[in-house]
């Protein structure tokens, strides 16, 4: 098997921390390899999977800037001012983020931005090695196995000092850690989900609606939002609650199942939305419903032989729009640790004083807002004014 330099390190997953954590250490002369499960998307294109796009803040941009991506992924980035509330009665109000556009927030493309996170990290020396998902490790022999889905789930070994757990909230490496120890890991799902739908362009070519907002449309228990994206589209959001309240007239996935029932949702919920969404049928029968839900881990590594960071570590509910925001924010802070302790458990050690308080506030807020919103169902007001806090 392969000999590495000291300086060697394996990342598991080339999402949005995985490749960007790859261009950190990569640019501080770290031999990286990154394993990533997925095709190349630069070449396949970008697998749907979930949130086709996601809000930017200044906490992800300052990641950003530290690996002189900023301006690469900024190119693609629309700018979002405030929120667009939409009200029952179809009238909208912007409610601006700040006095003025230094304080706004940006929405970029998922795909787009890990396409430019991925040629940053090549460019800076890292090694991606595509069609390689983690399937078990072995901590003693600190050995790793990876299967190629590509050609029929071949299975490799390669050697390794440290794995860093960049594989997202179902991380396959934190499955191997806790076969070595207990990560004190805990897992609350809400009973909500989602689904995306998609405004398209208008005939000119032009969005359809306001592009430099983040759409709202606050229902009480449900609501609807979209994000806009630099072709001229919007990804809209629906939450639901998993089952219906009818006697208070809240529907959720239980009674909304089909592409017409979500129709008729719209119709006599969101009619202005309604009217936007051609393919609202279609976006609802092939997109798959999303699962919502809070990783609660008391320990981010097994000393030095492995770390976890971003939603591997501490995926939370998106209503913050803060889960990537944070996980860039893992990225500098362990890039940071690595280089000031040549001890690497002692680093991760530091990384998870660190971070872990920041990641878990940050999920408590997130969840605060989906709680607060889902219990005072009865103050109309004060429904409308939680919803908006959502981003
Ligand atoms: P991921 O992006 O999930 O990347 C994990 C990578 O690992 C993937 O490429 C995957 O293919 C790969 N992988 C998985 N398993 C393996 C394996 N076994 N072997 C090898 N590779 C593997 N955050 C924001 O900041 N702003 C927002 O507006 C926002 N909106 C959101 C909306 C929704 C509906 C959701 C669900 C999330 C939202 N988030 C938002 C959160 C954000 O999506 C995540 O926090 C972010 O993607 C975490 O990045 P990550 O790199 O840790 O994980």
């Amino acid at each position: 098997m392969t000999q590495h330099t000291d300086k060697h390190i394996t990342i598991i997953g080339a999402g949005l921390a995985g490749a960007l954590l790859a261009t950190l250490l990569a640019q501080r002369g770290w031999e990286v390899d990154v394993h990533e499960m997925r095709g190349d998307p630069r070449l396949l294109g970008y697998e749907r999977g979930r949130s086709i796009n996601l809000a930017l803040a200044e906490r992800g941009r300052n990641a950003l800037r530290q690996a002189g991506a900023d301006d690469a992924v900024m190119a693609q980035a629309v700018m979002m001012r405030g929120r667009m509330v939409h009200f029952r009665d179809g009238r909208t109000d912007l409610q601006r983020y700040g006095r003025d556009d230094s304080e706004v927030i940006w929405s970029v493309h998922r795909g787009e931005l890990n396409q430019v996170l991925l040629d940053i990290a090549e460019a800076a020396g890292a090694r991606l090695h595509f069609n390689q998902r983690l399937v078990g490790a072995d901590f003693d022999t600190r050995t790793a196995r990876f299967a190629d889905d590509a050609s029929g789930g071949a299975v490799t070994e390669m050697a390794f000092r440290t794995l860093v757990g960049a594989d997202g909230a179902g991380s396959a490496l934190r499955k191997a850690m806790s076969a070595s120890t207990d990560l004190g890991e805990r897992s609350k799902f809400l009973n909500h989900a989602y689904k995306e739908l998609e405004i398209p362009p208008a005939s000119d070519g032009g969005f359809l609606i306001e592009p430099n907002a983040l759409h709202i449309w606050p229902r009480g228990r449900y609501m609807c939002i979209a994000l806009p994206n630099d072709e001229s589209t919007f990804t809209v959001t629906l939450f639901l609650p998993n089952e219906a309240d009818l006697e208070n007239d809240v529907p959720g996935f239980d009674t909304v199942q089909t592409g017409a029932d979500a129709r008729a949702l719209f119709d006599r919920q969101f009619p202005d939305a309604s009217r936007l969404i051609p393919h609202l049928e279609r976006d609802f029968d092939t997109n798959p419903t999303g699962v919502l839900g809070t990783l609660y881990l008391e320990h981010w590594h097994l000393d030095e032989r492995a770390v976890l960071l971003g939603d591997a570590a501490h995926a939370m509910v998106p209503f913050h729009g803060q889960g990537m925001n944070c996980a860039f924010e893992d990225c500098v802070a362990l890039a940071r640790h690595l280089e000031r302790s040549p001890d690497r458990a002692e680093a991760f050690s530091a990384f998870q004083r660190e971070r872990l308080p920041n990641a878990r506030a940050i999920q408590h807020m997130a969840l605060e807002n989906y709680l607060e919103m889902r219990d005072r169902v009865d103050d109309d007001d004060y429904l409308l004014q939680r919803a908006l806090e959502l981003r």
